[in-house]
């Protein structure tokens, strides 16, 4: 929510959209929930945020389909192995620090320009939740419109 106390206010639409997901990488497409949320709105032409709350998780565009969800996957894999030598776990008797690492990399929100209403996309884009923890979560995506 936010705070009604604040003066003026260009938010259009606020959502905060629920996943459980599986960790390990997991990815969501997101593309049509952020979407329901833009229509839901006012509108036309704007700029639409889809952040992720925690340490662990991203959200980033990609074509969605198994091919390359997979090399996404290889890809952080090569990048950022699950197993390594890593301060945060060292220091925290934790497991995660892969995914912490994986999740600064791609980020935690994307901005999608709106026009006529609708998000501009390509044809072969979606937006997607990615959980890199090394379990299954329950992320909240914050998406906000602004005019
Ligand atoms: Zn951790």
């Amino acid at each position: 929510m936010i705070p009604a106390s604040l003066p003026w206010r260009a938010v259009a639409a606020h959502a905060e959209l629920s996943y459980s997901t599986r960790g390990d990488a997991d990815v969501i497409d997101i593309t049509a929930d952020v979407e329901g949320v833009v229509s839901a709105g006012s509108i036309e032409n704007g700029l639409v945020t889809a952040f992720v709350k925690g340490s662990t998780a991203a959200i980033t565009t990609m074509e969605f389909e198994r091919g390359g969800v997979a090399d996404l996957k290889a890809l952080l894999d090569r990048l950022v192995p699950a197993e390594g030598d890593y301060e945060h776990n060292r220091l925290n008797h934790d497991t995660n620090s892969h995914a912490h690492q994986r999740a600064s990399l791609i980020g935690p929100s994307e901005q999608v320009p709106v026009v006529g209403g609708g998000l501009v996309l390509g044809t072969w884009q979606q937006l997607v939740l990615i959980d890199f923890d090394d379990r299954p979560r329950e992320r909240t995506v914050i998406v906000q419109t602004l005019p």
